[in-house]
């Protein structure tokens, strides 16, 4: 990844990745003529890898959609019936979306193989993607949308730990060419505010609230989204912080947008198992953190409580609804109790053609002092000794 951390660092010294929503949608903007026109003398790989059969393997339908051969999963839900008029209790709507989950499989498989087009679905009155939004309004009311459960009615001001309003909050939005190959480049996203507390957090002003953010309304956020794709997105990159506080602005935007475009979650994976069936038929590919593997870890570097089960479980379940990139961020000191014994578990429950990035980027941030080992850069041995152990394992498809 040392192409991807050069253009980090010339991003951030010319600012350009504070691009505010009001330079976006001016179209024609020359930075992003510029980008449009040259990204791939910065990332070759990123064209390399559409004829990797690994990837091909792992990513293919990610791959049919941003070449708009196939339809982004939202476009999908937005034509799959769902009766309901918002009368119903939070058990019935969730009744209705395991009944019209399968009926959006069915659909998605039928569209794909090109046995049914989009063009002859009528639009519903309600569609699976208005029932999602108004799961996601009603879970606002006593917040479960990640692990913390918080249960704190945020439509009546009221914060959790996250400290989360209802008003999306954006920090910037860009074509990011620092992402794995095959997302660059990648309509990136950044929204305030996190569920977890990482002591050495690269993007702690934004995840921490230090950045106060733009609020932004759902129309505008599509216009935003439907910007960054007519620019040249491969997909939409939906990271903070976490996207998760916002889940029920990221659906409600995506019913305004008209445009194919993969919806790609970039998360910490500390998610509620209700936010992963919203999820199920929204999400084209699952970019998921593994952040540890033990929970001692997990607790006191992120004040994350249960982060390995509920890390497992969403990414068994990603990998059942859409791709599936998984990130390590090797630590250092940290491979015996994280690196390892995470590199088991995806050898042995994903299988070895899951993309898996492992990181070696890891720098000091923000409050990482406060533990003795993360007060220092991974060393390259760190690094080579987490590969060779992929390796031995069979994961096969390493970025
Ligand atoms: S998103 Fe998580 S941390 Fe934030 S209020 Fe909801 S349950 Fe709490």
């Amino acid at each position: 990844m040392k192409i991807s951390k050069e253009w980090t660092k010339i991003f951030s010294k010319n600012s350009i990745r504070i691009l505010k929503i009001e330079e976006t949608l001016l179209k024609g903007f020359s930075y992003y003529n510029s980008i449009r026109m040259t990204w791939f003398l910065a990332r070759p790989d990123a064209l390399r890898v559409l004829k990797d059969p690994k990837l091909t393997r792992a990513l293919g339908r990610y791959f049919d959609v941003f070449q708009d051969k196939k339809w982004a999963k939202f476009m999908i839900a937005k034509r799959i019936e769902a009766s309901f008029d918002g009368s119903e209790d939070l058990n019935d709507l969730w009744s209705l979306h395991e009944e019209v989950t399968a009926k959006y499989f069915e659909t998605e498989e039928l569209l794909d193989s090109g046995r049914l087009r989009l063009e002859d679905l009528p639009k519903p009155k309600c569609s699976y993607l208005d029932l999602k939004a108004e799961i996601a309004h009603r879970i606002l009311q006593s917040c479960h949308f990640c692990e913390r459960r918080c249960m704190v009615n945020r439509q009546r001001g009221e914060l959790g730990f996250c400290q989360c309003g209802t008003t999306f909050l954006l920090s910037s939005a860009f074509h990011h060419l620092g992402e794995e190959p095959e997302l660059v480049p990648s309509g990136t996203i950044f929204s305030i505010g996190c569920n977890l507390t990482c002591i050495h957090c690269q993007n702690w002003t934004i995840s921490q609230r230090f950045e106060a953010g733009d609020p932004l309304t759902s129309r505008k956020l599509a216009q935003l989204i439907e910007s960054l794709r007519k620019s040249g997105a491969r997909n939409i990159n939906m990271v903070g912080g976490s996207p998760t506080p916002w889940l029920h602005a990221w659906i409600e935007a995506f019913r305004y947008v008209e445009t194919n475009v993969p919806t790609v979650w970039n998360s910490n994976s500390y998610y509620s198992p209700e936010t992963a069936r919203i999820l199920m038929g929204f999400i084209d590919v699952y970019l998921l953190d593994y952040k540890y593997g033990s929970n001692l870890c997990a607790e006191a570097i992120s004040s994350a409580p249960g982060y390995v089960e509920a890390c497992q479980r969403n990414h068994l379940l990603a990998l059942k609804s859409g791709e599936l990139i998984i990130r390590i961020l090797l630590l250092p000191e940290h491979q015996d109790c994280c690196a390892k014994p995470i590199l088991e578990w995806i050898a042995k429950n994903l299988g070895p053609w899951v993309r898996v990035n492992l990181m070696d980027q890891y720098r000091p941030h923000w409050r990482a002092f406060e533990r003795a080992e993360l007060r220092r850069p991974l060393r390259a041995e760190e690094y080579s000794e987490a590969l060779s152990y992929a390796r031995s394992l069979g994961l096969e498809n390493l970025a």
